[in-house]
């Protein structure tokens, strides 16, 4: 049977886990070595693949009772590191039996530590990264993008090109031609890596550094599993003459000398529109002026903040 050949292997150590270790401290090491190793998270390097196959091998003895126990007692038969000790310290007859009860012992610990709420992760036999068949959600695909502050403000439309995995369609996703050869175009991965565009929607007042998800637009499932989601992460790139304040928006404007004196119509770019203001005589260095409802939306709603403009009085040459 497989596990015989495999005896000089120490699950434990492949996992990071102890012996004592129950089966959802397994689980859980196993995930997230799994999730790190996962050939599509480290673009089909083969080291990974290895590992990735090494770990999945470990936990399907580990994760299963009775493999568990027939491994223990093999491991101890041999006589090799910390499971050696172990059995003698026990004894002859109850070594088989010991380290699975021991386990036992320790999972309905940790599940009355756990109280309510927590998820007995029941579902976790679904866990599809065990059985290369089961159908396998997408992994979900962040990316940091550069947004002009403008758009942050009011709200647009970017576009955005990335890399992710499609299903093949030269197989119909089984990986194969119809002779039973593996497919050319996917080498039998099921799945291909496509460069695509996508209009993404960034909505109004978004602040910097927010995570955009967008359902369903990472990498391609595997199986008829569904696709991942892409995350953008808003990177909000700085303004030369905006700067934004909660949902208030600045700028710094030059005012000729002889204007600030007399005072008069004045027209200003914002945001999104031209506004035509009315200076007051003799303005000074330092004063605002503020245009209620110019500023940036707040965030995701209908609301405004206010334009502020501060003057800088300048000879009549620097405004040329
Ligand atoms: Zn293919």
């Amino acid at each position: 049977m497989g596990i015989r050949t495999s005896a000089n292997r120490d699950y434990y150590k492949i996992l990071g886990v102890k012996k004592k270790d129950n089966a959802q401290i397994i689980k859980k090491k196993f995930r997230a070595l799994a999730r790190k190793h996962h050939p599509d998270a480290n673009s089909g390097s083969t080291a990974a693949e290895e590992k990735f196959k090494l770990i999945s091998e470990a936990y399907e003895i580990l994760s299963d009772n009775k493999k568990r126990k027939e491994y223990d007692r093999m491991r101890s038969g041999s006589g090799g590191g910390a499971s050696h000790r172990q059995s003698q310290r026990r004894g002859p007859g109850t070594r088989g039996d010991d380290p699975f009860d021991f386990g036992r012992k320790y999972q309905r610990q940790e599940q009355s530590n756990d109280g309510p709420g927590t998820s007995g992760s029941q579902g976790f036999e679904q866990e599809p990264v065990i059985d290369p068949d089961l159908p396998t959600r997408g992994f979900d695909l962040q990316f940091m993008v550069d947004i002009p502050l403008r758009t942050a403000c009011l709200g647009g439309q970017i576009s955005y090109t990335y890399d992710k995995h499609v299903a093949c369609t030269n197989c119909k996703q089984t990986g194969k031609t119809e002779d039973y050869e593996t497919c050319p175009v996917c080498e039998g991965n099921t799945r291909v890596v496509e460069n695509v565009t996508v209009d993404v929607e960034i909505p109004r007042g978004v602040r910097d550094q927010y995570t955009l998800r967008t359902r369903n637009l990472g990498g391609a499932g595997r199986n008829g599993g569904p696709p991942g989601d892409l995350l953008i992460k808003v990177c909000i790139i700085q303004d030369k003459r905006f700067k934004r304040i909660k949902n208030d928006v600045w700028m710094e404007m030059a005012l000729p000398e002889p204007l600030a004196e007399t005072g008069g119509p004045l027209e200003v770019k914002a945001l999104d529109k031209v506004h035509t203001i009315e200076v007051e005589e003799n303005t000074l260095t330092g004063e605002e002026l503020r245009i209620r409802g110019a500023g940036a939306y707040e965030p995701w709603g209908k609301k405004r903040g206010d334009l502020i403009i501060k003057f800088r009085i300048v000879p009549v040459e620097e405004t040329v």
